[in-house]
């Protein structure tokens, strides 16, 4: 009953989901570094291999080779910790009434 209630509380707030972007062209190696995807606490992003070739282990340092996709977006709460670990300025967040 009590946990009814706290769901039930909070699926009042409503709560807009943030448009994420990442750039392959600032990032065209994103599985040797993942520094994004090691900080999100809330798991977002998802690392994508985009290179697939039978039997053969795809280049980490293979530009293009893997994609990083803010999958679960819809988790996102915000904290700009991603966009704060990236050395390459790969990732940019914009919330509901931001400039797209
Ligand atoms: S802003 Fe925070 S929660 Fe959202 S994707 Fe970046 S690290 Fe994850
Ligand atoms: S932190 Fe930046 S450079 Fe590193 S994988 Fe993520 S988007 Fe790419």
């Amino acid at each position: 009953m009590v946990r009814m209630m706290w769901e039930d509380a909070f699926s009042e707030i409503p709560r807009s989901i943030p448009r994420i972007v990442w750039s392959m062209d600032r990032c065209p190696t994103p599985m040797a570094c993942k520094k994004c995807l090691e900080i999100c606490p809330q798991a977002v992003f998802m690392l994508i291999t985009v290179k697939n070739q039978k039997f053969v282990e795809t280049d980490v340092n293979e530009p293009g080779a893997y994609a990083m996709h803010p999958l679960f977006r819809d988790k996102c709460v915000g904290c700009l910790d991603c966009v704060r670990a990236c050395p390459a300025g790969a990732i940019n967040i914009a919330f509901e009434g931001e400039g797209d």
